[in-house]
């Protein structure tokens, strides 16, 4: 790889406009590089559905000067509440807003996946977003990388990010596919109108005003809800132990039904909330072990590409938007070598996000003993600073 000495912005393509992708692209353009992010899909869409955004991506959100835009689309909760599955009586109550300002410097927020991908995409001009190129493989060159399509198309740039997501191409193309394996739990996602959950509301056993998150814990799962937009959502995340294999997708069609069926035995209540779901999509949980390295010359993955996790944390997306933001610093500080500043990102957060991944997986492991253990310390992920790349000085 020939050294660079020029002092230039660099050109950078980006594959894959999902949230560490956008991140990635943002951070990049603040610092006056050349960005072309390379999307698959033909639109980008109203898709998902909540995301728990911890302080340490809060902190990411804050750099790229969104933060006030992001408050406004989503929602703190109030307090965390457990709940047993069948009886639905209390089993904690606890303070929750301002908590992580006071540890961590910044909310922990929730927020519908389209609001924050929505603000993300609003950083970048239209033309830097290329929509239906589908990715087929990538390469190093002497002088940077290049990224080849399914439309025969292809694109040469000093660095070539792979932001693709769980299946990522970039990912197979340099690393090999690698195996996932299947967890034995399926997820749902419903996102239900807060007026239709508050009129079940009363219900339920305890007082909830649906700003709180609240997690019901059973034998054989669990549920939360926590509100979004405002308050004006009240999202619904049900995990669920299943040895029917589901797709490793984030929209596998499935139906009320079906959901009401799997939590057969719950609280009332609990399924009368869960009754209100118009529609629902199901995914099915797989584990990957950490990839020993995430960049090649000029080409690095970044985000779920780079370390799909287990949702247990529920630091998939926080991570990713540390590393978009990460890789834009490294790049940006050692532009006249870049295949040196993506060395650097790679030694800085491959260690970081390989120990989230096994946190989470071990997280989930403990979360099926009885009885469970005491909750694995988040500390070092909540208070982490991608935007400086230091670590968490406890307050
Ligand atoms: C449609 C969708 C809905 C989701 N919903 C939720 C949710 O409700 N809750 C939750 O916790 N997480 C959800 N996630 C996952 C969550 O967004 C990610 O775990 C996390 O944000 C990591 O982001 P990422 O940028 O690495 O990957 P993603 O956000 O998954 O983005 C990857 C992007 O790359 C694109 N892409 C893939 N292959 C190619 C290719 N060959 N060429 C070009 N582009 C390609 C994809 O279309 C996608 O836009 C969803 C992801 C997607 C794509």
């Amino acid at each position: 790889m020939l050294k660079r000495n020029q002092n230039r912005a660099l050109r950078v393509v980006v594959i894959g406009a999902g949230i560490g992708g956008l991140a990635a692209a943002a951070a990049l353009r603040q610092r006056g590089h050349e960005v072309v992010v390379c999307e698959r899909a033909a639109q980008l869409g109203e898709v998902g559905a909540g995301l728990q955004v911890g302080p340490n991506a809060v902190k990411v959100i804050r750099a790229l000067g969104l933060e006030d835009a992001f408050m406004a689309v989503a929602a703190e909760p109030t307090e965390r509440v457990s709940l047993d599955w069948n009886d639905g009586s209390e089993r904690y109550r606890e303070p929750f807003m301002h908590q992580m300002s006071k540890l961590y410097g910044a909310r922990y927020l929730m927020a519908h996946r389209a609001d924050l991908h929505k603000l993300l995409l609003g950083l970048l001009p239209e033309s830097a977003l290329s929509t239906g190129r589908i990715c087929i493989g990538v390469e190093n060159t002497a002088e940077g990388a290049v990224a080849r399509f399914a439309d025969g198309r292809q694109i040469e740039a000093d660095v070539v990010l792979g932001a693709d997501g769980i299946h990522s191409v970039v990912r197979g193309t340099l690393f090999g596919s690698g195996a996932a394996r299947f967890t034995d739990q399926i997820c749902w996602r419903v996102i239900i109108p807060m007026d239709d959950f508050l009129s079940v509301a009363p219900r339920l056993k305890v007082p909830l005003s649906g700003s709180e998150y609240t997690g019901w814990i059973g034998p054989t799962g669990h549920v939360l809800f926590y509100p979004l937009r405002g308050g004006q959502l009240l999202n619904i995340f049900a995990g669920r132990v299943s040895r029917d294999w589901a797709e490793e997708s984030w929209a596998v069609g499935s139906d009320v039904g079906e959901l009401l069926d799997a939590y057969a035995g719950w609280n009332d209540g609990m399924l009368a909330v869960l009754a209100k779901a118009k529609e629902t999509s199901k995914w099915g949980i797989h584990d990957r072990d950490p990839l020993p390295h995430w960049v090649q010359g000029r080409i690095a993955l970044l985000g779920d590409a780079a370390h799909p996790m287990m949702p247990t944390l529920a630091q998939g997306a926080a991570i990713s938007l540390e590393d978009g933001y990460a890789v834009a610093r490294h790049l940006d500080q050692g532009r006249a070598d870049p295949g040196a500043a993506l060395a650097a990102y790679e030694r800085e957060r491959q260690p970081r996000a390989s120990k989230v991944q096994l946190q989470a997986r071990q997280q989930f492991l403990n979360n099926q003993r009885v009885p469970a253990p005491p909750p694995l310390p988040v500390d070092w992920i909540y208070g982490h600073d991608a935007v400086t790349g230091r670590e968490h000085v406890a307050a």
